[in-house]
């Protein structure tokens, strides 16, 4: 029952087109995914087909230990795919836990009370480095970067290996690195070729062969709700 977290510092990689993508695909395939939207965005839950507007209970409560993970937990239109919900509030999230006990610990806590019941858990991450963040990479077995195949990618992820390392020695020593997808890929241009063979070289057998390339459908199935999978 692994939970992973799907994360990058650098915005607009690839981070919720992954984590939608993933659950949609695990769940066709037989497996139960409880999808996590951790970003106030709220990309994930709307991408899923769910309006995060119109949303009593979402993730903010259960940060905040108003309500059982339970309660917030949403059942979607998508074979085998449970979501707790992002909402807009969960941007204040981020100062209202500064002050409260235990305050990574938050999201670890709360969903160790359902993680036996799901096969897969994947965490959508906003691109920052905040405690909502902090609080998805306490929570998790391993990390999936998605890198944008482009030129400040590597700097990303630079970032993303500091900030691993100081969650390994603060607050989750069994953290892993899941494997690192190479995003929006585009054969016709050098740069997407030579910045795939630098992550490669740095991340070696860590980079997945498979490489999502960039094409329009996938960035059109989310203003419908749905995965690329029902899209297309
Ligand atoms: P943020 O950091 O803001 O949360 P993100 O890392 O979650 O962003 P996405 O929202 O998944 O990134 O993708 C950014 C944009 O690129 C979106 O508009 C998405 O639809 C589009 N996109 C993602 N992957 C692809 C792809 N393979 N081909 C074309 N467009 C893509
Ligand atoms: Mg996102």
């Amino acid at each position: 029952m692994p939970t992973i977290v799907v994360s990058n510092q650098k915005g607009g990689v690839g981070k919720t087109t992954t984590c939608i993508n993933l659950a949609a695909e695990l769940g066709r395939c037989g497996y139960s995914v409880l999808a996590v939207d951790m970003d106030p965005q709220a990309n994930c839950t709307s991408g899923l087909g769910v309006n995060a507007s119109n949303l009593s209970k979402s993730l903010y409560n259960v940060l905040l230990g108003d309500i059982p993970i339970r309660e917030a937990i949403l059942s979607t239109a998508w074979e085998g795919i449970s979501l707790l919900p992002s909402s807009l509030d969960l941007a204040g999230a981020e100062i209202e836990l500064v002050a409260a006990i235990s305050r990574e610990n938050r999201l670890k806590r709360s969903v160790d009370a359902v993680r036996d019941q799901y096969d897969f858990i994947l965490i959508d991450c906003p691109p920052s480095l905040g405690l909502l963040t902090l609080n998805a990479l306490t929570a998790a077995d391993t990390v999936l970067m998605p890198i944008q195949c482009e030129f400040y990618a590597l700097e990303g992820l630079a970032q993303l290996m500091n900030t691993m390392t100081l969650v390994q020695t603060n607050l989750n020593p069994a953290l892993e690195v899941e494997g690192v997808l190479l995003t929006m890929f585009d054969s016709r241009t050098n740069l997407s070729v030579q910045v795939a063979e630098e992550v490669r070289t740095h991340f070696g057998s860590k980079v997945y062969r498979t490489v999502i390339p960039r094409t329009v459908r996938l960035s059109e199935a989310p203003s419908y709700g749905q995965p690329v999978i029902a899209y297309d």
